[in-house]
Formats: structure tokens, sequence, C-alpha cells
């Protein structure tokens, strides 16, 4: 990886610096209050959640392909009939325990008969291989009597 040879090391200390300046400010607005300071800032709030509301109509969100083995954007579902593995066809990194459902959503597929299909399945541990369930707070010992 190259980086640049600008060090930024000096971004840091701008921090107390802007510390000062907002407190400054403060004083400023508390001493002289504007006139229409609330309507400024109500207004302005308005409007980056609006522009916020458009902005994610206009460019939604993607699932991230990329893989982490890689770095191509190979990764999909390991299982389509599952919400969760991972696994990547260019270099053949998986991942069983990773989540898949936004890649399932970006994929588009109808999602309700996955979700009931696990739904039906005899409930599994965390580790879940071997069926049986861990971490129960269910008595399983024969009883004495
Ligand atoms: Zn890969």
């Amino acid at each position: 990886m190259k980086r640049s040879n600008r060090s930024w090391a000096w971004v840091p200390w701008l921090l107390p610096v802007a510390v000062v300046g907002a407190l400054a400010l403060a004083a400023t607005l508390l001493a002289n209050p504007p006139r229409h300071l609330v309507a400024v800032v109500l207004g302005a709030l308005l409007v980056v959640t609006l522009g916020w509301i458009v902005a994610s109509v206009l460019w939604p969100a993607r699932a991230d392909r990329r893989c982490p083995g890689c770095g191509n954007d190979s990764v999909e579902r390991a299982d389509v009939e599952a919400a969760h593995g991972l696994v990547c066809h260019a270099c053949g990194w998986h991942d069983e325990a990773s989540s898949a459902w936004i890649l399932a959503e970006d994929d588009g597929l109808p999602l309700e008969g996955m979700v009931l299909e696990q739904r039906k399945a005899p409930a599994q541990g965390v580790d879940g291989a071997d069926g049986v369930a861990r971490g129960s707070n269910v008595d399983t010992r024969p009883a004495d009597a």
C-alpha cells in the first residue's frame, strides 16, 4: 500500500483550538443572542434531515461484496437458502458464521420463505453443527425419584 508523503500528524492538535473556539462562540452567542438564531438552527436541521432522506432515496445502500481475503467484489452467500455464511468464488475464502442477510436482501429475492424455513428447523445452539443446544437452562439430567 502506497502512503502519502504528506504528514497529517498535526491534525489532532487542532482539537484544542476547535474546543476553545466553540467555547468562545458559545459565550458570544449567550452574551448577545441573535434574534433569529432558533429559526436558523431549526431550518438547518430541517434541510440536513430532508437532504439525508433525499440522498438515501436516490442512492440506496448496497451490500459490500468485497472479499477480506483477496479484495475482489466476489463474495456471495454460501447457501442461497440461509441467511448466514459467506464464500468468495475468486479465492475460496469462506466464513460460515457471518451474516449474509444484507446480501440476501440485495439479491432482491423474497426472504419470507427463508425465514419461515429457519423457524421450522429444530433449535440449535450457538455451536450448532451437531444439533446439540448449548447454554440452555433446561435441566436434562434424569430425575432421582
Ligand atoms: Zn476472495
